[in-house]
């Protein structure tokens, strides 16, 4: 039977393995860390004796894969979403605090939009959706008015990792069509309050596992051997790891360890660092707007996340913050947060982990969006997943899902045009342009 090696078990490579595996086929996953979950991950942290997350994730109702996987994965209820959809602000320079409610005429109501915003200021952003390749956020949006400082620019730096002058319209267009302009119902924040992991990983895990699916841990992959345009055998956690001829690799890996197993691939350049610090409080936080999050303007924390008792802080674009030592950035966001929950400014600082995360995604540039190869490669059977390959998405969860589940498609196509064929996989045409 043929097997599907799957490189990577963060959540591009869950997804291909779990389409795969529920089409009936066999699946090794391999992951060169002791867990999965890769750059979506939560661990226990000793010193705040609490499961943290690496990062704060913020997805919505209309990421459709993220959707698609909890429900396969039978973890709907893992996650729960913000009804009706409402994201509060507060400026940290006047103390203003609003709250956006997408949905139905929502920019033609003062009291749901943002303050200082015109409704025509909100049409503004309907340029981002023909854009062209080329241009930048702030090459299409117009920087200065309120509506950009407020809400374009903020949205621009959480959701691409870049700062508008750099990153591409399109990308923040995509979500535009895939959120806001779908109406309120694909709006609605999502939050797993058990964390990432318990939400997006283990029950991955275990419905791979109910498939048959095997998953290797600590078994980093090197060197696929190649021969006659496919691959051959690789290392695997140091072992040797034949590929018969129906067998087929998925490299779902980052794009600096594709570029090292595939020489020759062309992929995106790493992007910014995003940087989240954990505090412990002394009692659940309350966040004015009385819901779970809070985006902060003027600050040096940008987006607040409240879990019982932990208060976590997220800073995108953050190369210069990841650089400082991590007490200096705790004391730095903690003075943001000490503001927000109206305690002292000389409030000490509590127990805090600071996870920062270099190259936390591919540049999400004009330029880098281009540089974003599709599933398919000149090797007859690998194929590529991961946020950063083309998927017209933003380095999201949900372009990660999209592209594992894209690549399956992929083998999964080659085995249905070559089922009259011998050999699973032989005698199928790549969708799209290959790459390399
Ligand atoms: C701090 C932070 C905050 C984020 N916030 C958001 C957010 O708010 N909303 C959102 O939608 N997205 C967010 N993202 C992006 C999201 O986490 C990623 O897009 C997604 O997790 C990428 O998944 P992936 O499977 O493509 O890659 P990865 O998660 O990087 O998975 C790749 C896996 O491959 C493994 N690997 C690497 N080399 C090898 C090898 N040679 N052999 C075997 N295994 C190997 C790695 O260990 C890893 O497990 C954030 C990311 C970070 C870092």
């Amino acid at each position: 039977m043929a097997t599907v090696h799957v490189v990577g078990a963060g959540l591009a490579g869950l997804s291909c393995a779990l389409t795969l595996a529920e089409s009936g086929v066999r699946v090794v996953v391999h992951e060169a860390a002791p867990a999965a979950g890769g750059r979506c991950r939560s661990f226990a942290d000793a010193a705040l004796g609490r499961m943290v997350d690496n990062g704060s994730h913020l997805m919505l109702s209309g990421n459709r894969a993220v959707i698609r996987h909890l429900e396969r994965t039978g973890a709907r209820d893992r996650m729960t979403a913000l009804h009706p959809a409402a994201f509060p602000f507060l400026d940290r320079a006047t103390g203003q605090c609003w709250t956006l409610r997408p949905g139905g005429m929502w920019f033609l109501d003062p009291s749901r939009r943002v303050p200082g915003g015109g409704a025509l200021d909100h049409f503004a952003a309907l340029r981002l959706l023909t854009a062209p390749a080329g241009a930048t956020v702030a090459d299409v949006l117009r920087p200065g008015s309120p509506l950009y400082a407020r809400l374009w620019a903020p949205l621009a730096v959480a959701g691409l990792n870049g700062r508008p002058e750099r990153v591409s319209a399109r990308l923040l267009g995509a979500i535009l069509r895939e959120t806001l302009l779908r109406g309120e119902a694909a709006c609605r924040p999502l939050f797993a309050p058990d964390g990432l992991s318990a939400a997006l990983v283990t029950p991955a895990l275990a419905r791979l596992e109910a498939l048959g699916a095997e998953v290797r841990f600590n078994a980093r992959v090197e060197g696929p051997e190649t021969a006659d345009g496919r691959v051959t055998g690789f290392r695997s956690g140091g072992a040797a790891v034949a590929a018969g001829a129906d067998d087929a690799l998925v490299l779902a890996v980052p794009p600096r360890a594709a570029a090292r197993l595939l020489p020759g691939l062309t992929v995106p350049p790493p992007g910014p660092a995003i940087v989240n610090a954990h505090f412990r409080l002394d009692r659940p936080a309350a966040l004015p707007g009385g819901l779970p999050f809070l985006g902060l303007i003027g600050g040096t924390a940008e987006w607040l996340f409240a879990r019982g008792d932990v208060l976590s802080v997220t800073v995108s674009a953050a190369d210069a913050l990841a650089e400082r030592p991590a007490e200096t950035v705790a004391a730095a966001l903690w003075t943001d947060c000490a503001a927000v929950l109206g305690r002292p400014a000389d409030a000490p600082v509590p127990p805090v982990r600071v996870v920062k995360e270099r190259r936390a995604t591919f540049d999400q540039s004009p330029t880098g969006d281009a540089a974003r190869p599709p599933a398919a490669t000149r090797l007859e059977n690998l194929v590529l997943a991961g946020d950063w390959t083309a998927t017209g998405l933003p380095a999201t969860v949900e372009g990660a899902l999209r592209s594992g589940e894209a690549a399956a498609l992929v083998l999964l196509g080659r085995r249905t045009t070559s089922s009259a064929r011998p050999g699973l996989f032989q005698g199928f045409t790549f969708p799209g342009r290959r790459h390399m």
